[in-house]
């Protein structure tokens, strides 16, 4: 949603548009298609369990902002985010691509709370490159979604295997997961690693400590 300049002026405009400004959705990512009534319908059956009044000012209208941030957490859910990887170009190029430092962000799916980080992806091509761009993409698709940090991680390295028939994939993932930094255990601080190695990163010991060299990580990351 673009907010124009002058715009809200009527209180009773502004009263019937959403005040948070999380509205924009990547115009990449499809609309979900979710039943944003029923989400309604359970965040308010939320608020009353825990003893809140939905009808108060302040709650009156969260039941539909929860309803469209789901929506757009789990757009991926509408996607198949291997169609990134259908534009591929023809390269005499064999030496690593890698791709670092893709920001994500996923929901653990045992909890619906978020988990961030960062993904590095990496291939060695057999002829067949995507822009770096899809990379990201790639990620994205796979992050918004009930998700758990391992099968993110080997999604996104199976995806490229089976999509790019590469000599080799890596991916590598550093999150933190908000289910075990504001509750439970309470680990503030913590980083969950994981990484999913293919083809030649697996199989090769000094292709694999190349990669994970290059990723930062050293040899101590487990696969
Ligand atoms: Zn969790």
């Amino acid at each position: 949603m673009t907010r124009s300049a002058g715009s809200g002026s009527n209180p009773a405009d502004r009263h019937d548009r959403d005040d948070d400004a999380s509205d924009a959705r990547p115009a990449h990512m499809p609309n979900a298609n979710v039943d944003i009534p029923r989400i309604e319908k359970a965040v308010r059956e939320i608020l009353l369990a825990v003893g809140e009044n939905p009808e108060r000012e302040g709650l009156i209208k969260t039941p539909n902002r929860v309803a469209r941030a789901y929506s757009e957490l789990m757009a991926g859910l509408q996607d198949d985010p291997r169609r990134h990887l259908k534009t591929v170009f023809r390269e005499r190029y064999d030496e690593v691509v890698l791709l670092r430092d893709i920001e994500f962000h996923s929901l653990c799916e045992h909890h619906l709370l978020p988990f961030t980080g960062r993904a590095h992806v990496a291939y060695l091509p057999d002829g067949k490159v995507v822009g770096l761009s899809k990379l990201a993409r790639l990620v994205e698709g796979y992050a918004r979604r009930p998700q758990v940090q391992e099968r993110l991680t080997t999604q996104i390295a199976d995806a490229l295997m089976e999509e790019l028939n590469p000599i080799g994939a890596a991916c590598v993932i550093e999150a933190t997961h908000t289910c075990m930094t504001i509750r439970g255990a309470k680990k503030h601080g913590s980083t969950m690693v994981t990484s999913a190695l293919r083809g030649i990163f697996k199989e090769n010991a000094s292709s694999r400590s190349e990669i994970l060299a290059l990723m930062h990580y050293g040899n101590g990351v487990k696969s």
